[in-house]
């Protein structure tokens, strides 16, 4: 399975090799972070010696266009495009670290991964 992930403003591909790189900020931070391509895998890649915050809230942003990532309708959420065997789905999870929320959009409606995306309504991303 291949996924290809691009920036939902400038359509950049974010996952060049396998890893979905791109700019967090937190704080007085603001990194270069990767995440694992398979929606509901969690693994995910940070500076050395960088020490990420259960429950801290992060601003994800595009490294290309430098556009903010957060979604619009769910503010809690942040928003990418991911294409598998070419066809185009919307993709959103968490921006609080430590939360396990994504949420898959396609034709055939909202898939949940993730043992908190309970916590999330999707009301809002029916509508998108
Ligand atoms: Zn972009």
């Amino acid at each position: 399975m291949r996924w290809t992930y691009a920036c939902p403003h400038c359509q950049a591909m974010l996952n060049p090799d396998e890893t979905v790189v791109l700019i967090g900020e937190c704080g007085p931070h603001r990194i270069l972070l990767g995440f694992h391509p398979e929606p509901g895998n969690y693994r995910a890649f940070f500076p050395p010696e960088f020490e990420l915050q259960e429950g801290s809230t992060w601003d994800f942003s595009c490294p290309v266009c430098d556009r903010s990532l957060v979604a619009g309708a769910a503010p809690d959420l942040c928003a990418l495009d991911l294409a598998t065997q070419g066809v185009r789905h919307r993709l959103y999870f968490s921006r609080t670290a430590g939360e396990q929320a994504t949420f898959l959009i396609t034709a055939e409606g909202i898939s949940s991964h993730g043992k908190d995306s309970d916590q999330h309504s999707l009301e809002m991303l029916e509508l998108v």
